[in-house]
């Protein structure tokens, strides 16, 4: 599965940017990330001299449990990109903190944006009430 960006053609001049704009079916289970809309990513990469700037924004739909009554849902999510690698001055001054390929992995940044965005307890509404409560005393 590849999800990334190649960044090599902002490396020629400071003030290049390229859009980017990708959709890709991945989903997270063993984060307890069950993405059921594909990922939207959106946004545009920006060599700014000093670092390459990631802005943008990404969308999904994520399945999960309701903390109270337990029944499943949807919860869309719109999260925003604000990612920043910095110049590595450890090298010959032109290289990034970004993989050795010169490729932006999507997949990391859109699995970290996501899972900030879901909630410790998820609800399916606002005004669950948890499942009844008759049967127990
Ligand atoms: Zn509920």
């Amino acid at each position: 599965m590849s999800f990334k960006i190649d960044i090599t053609p902002l490396l020629k001049n400071v003030g290049l940017a390229i859009a980017v704009d990708e959709t890709e079916k991945i989903s997270f289970p063993e984060d307890n990330l069950v993405l059921v809309a594909p990922v939207k990513v959106k946004g545009e990469i920006t060599n700014t001299g000093s670092s390459l700037l990631f802005l943008g924004k990404i969308a999904s739909r994520a399945r999960l449990n309701c903390g109270r009554c337990g029944k499943e849902f949807d919860l869309p999510l719109g999260v925003k990109i604000e990612e920043e690698y910095s110049r590595d001055r450890s090298k010959d001054g032109t290289t990034f903190r970004v993989a050795g390929d010169n490729t932006i992995d999507l997949t990391e940044i859109v699995r970290q944006d996501l899972l900030t965005e879901i909630p410790i307890q998820p609800l399916c509404d606002k005004k669950c009430k948890g499942v009844s409560k008759d049967a127990s005393s």
